[in-house]
């Protein structure tokens, strides 16, 4: 499978991972400041087009207070595999 990301900062192996601690800061609301994250494997759940799928997204948590952070990369990637479910379905 071609990795989705191959940007500086999320690199293949980020994707594949469980765990991986990132070095870009990332702002975290509840910290007030900027923060690394780790990003970790989620059971997500999304609709589309009525119909709710699970799927394995991420989901990134600041390192300091562990409240998860958006990130965009990340939110993208949850969108990109939601809707792999979806074409799969079809
Ligand atoms: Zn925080």
């Amino acid at each position: 499978m071609k990795p989705y990301y191959n940007q500086n900062y999320m690199r293949e192996e980020t994707l594949e991972g469980d765990i991986i601690m990132l070095e870009r800061k990332i702002f975290c609301d509840e910290c007030r400041n900027d923060v690394n994250y780790i990003v970790e494997n989620a059971e997500m759940r999304g609709t589309l087009k009525g119909e709710t799928y699970t799927y394995s997204g991420k989901i990134a948590c600041c390192i300091d207070c562990n409240s998860e952070v958006y990130v965009d990369k990340i939110n993208d990637y949850n969108l990109k595999v939601l809707y792999d479910k979806y074409r799969e379905k079809q």
